[in-house]
C-alpha cells in the first residue's frame, strides 16, 4: 500500500457520514404581511437546528433554499396547526418543508390565554414546534411519551402543561438555546435510527 493510499483512506474516515443542509425563511417585511411572524423568530428555528446537532453530534450547514434538505416557513393565517413537515426530494435526497405557525391564537383557547400575556412561552411553544418538526424531517416518528420532543398531542395529555413545563426552565429568551426539550430517549431514538440510514 502506497502512502498515499494510506493518507486517503485517513482523509475517507474523517469525513462526516451526511452533512444536513438547512434553510430558515427570514421574517422579512413581506413576511411578516402574510403571517403574525416576529423579527427574532428566525433564531428561534435556529436554536432548535443547534439543538439536534449537539444531541447527536450531527453535522448542519446552512445552503440556499432551492437546495436545503430542511426547510423552515413561517406559515400563513390560515393554518390552524402547530406546524408540519412535509416530505420534499432536494438534489436526489430525502428533505422536508417545515412550516411553523407562529399564531399562537390559531391554537385553541387554552394555549392563546396562556401566551397572550407571555411572550416567552409564545417563544418556547414555536421553538418547541421548530424542534418537533425538525425532528420529523431527520425522519423521528411520533413516540406517546409526555416528556419527549416527538411526544404526539394526539395521545392526549394537558398540552398547556406540555409548554408551560419547558417555560418554567427558562427565565429569558436566551436561556432557551441551553436548555434542550430533547429528552434521552429522543436522541437514543435519533441515533438509532442514523445508525440504521447513516
Ligand atoms: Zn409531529
Amino acid at each position: 500500500m502506497t502512502r498515499r493510499f494510506l493518507w486517503l483512506l485517513g482523509v475517507t474516515a474523517l469525513l462526516p457520514a451526511e452533512t444536513f443542509t438547512y434553510w430558515i425563511e427570514p421574517c422579512s417585511a413581506e413576511v411578516s404581511r402574510q403571517t403574525t411572524c416576529a423579527a427574532k423568530d428566525p433564531e428561534l428555528a435556529e436554536w432548535a437546528i443547534e439543538a439536534w446537532q449537539k444531541a447527536a453530534d450531527l453535522t448542519f450547514a446552512t445552503a440556499a433554499e432551492n437546495h436545503a434538505r430542511i426547510r423552515i416557513y413561517w406559515a400563513s393565517d390560515h393554518m390552524r396547526l402547530y406546524g408540519k413537515a412535509s416530505p420534499i426530494l432536494v438534489d436526489g435526497k430525502r428533505g422536508s418543508a417545515i412550516h411553523v405557525n407562529p399564531d399562537v391564537s390559531q391554537l385553541g383557547e387554552e394555549i392563546y390565554r396562556a401566551a397572550e400575556h407571555d411572550t416567552l412561552l409564545r417563544d418556547a411553544i414555536i421553538y418547541l414546534t421548530c424542534l418537533h418538526e425538525s425532528g420529523h424531517a431527520l425522519g423521528l416518528s411520533h413516540t406517546g411519551k409526555f416528556e419527549d420532543i416527538m411526544y404526539s398531542f394526539g395521545f392526549g395529555g394537558d398540552i398547556v402543561e406540555y409548554f408551560e413545563r419547558y417555560r418554567r426552565r427558562i427565565g429569558t429568551r436566551q436561556d432557551i438555546r441551553t436548555q434542550s426539550a430533547i429528552s434521552a430517549y429522543d436522541r437514543q431514538r435519533l441515533l438509532q435510527l442514523l445508525r440504521q440510514h447513516p
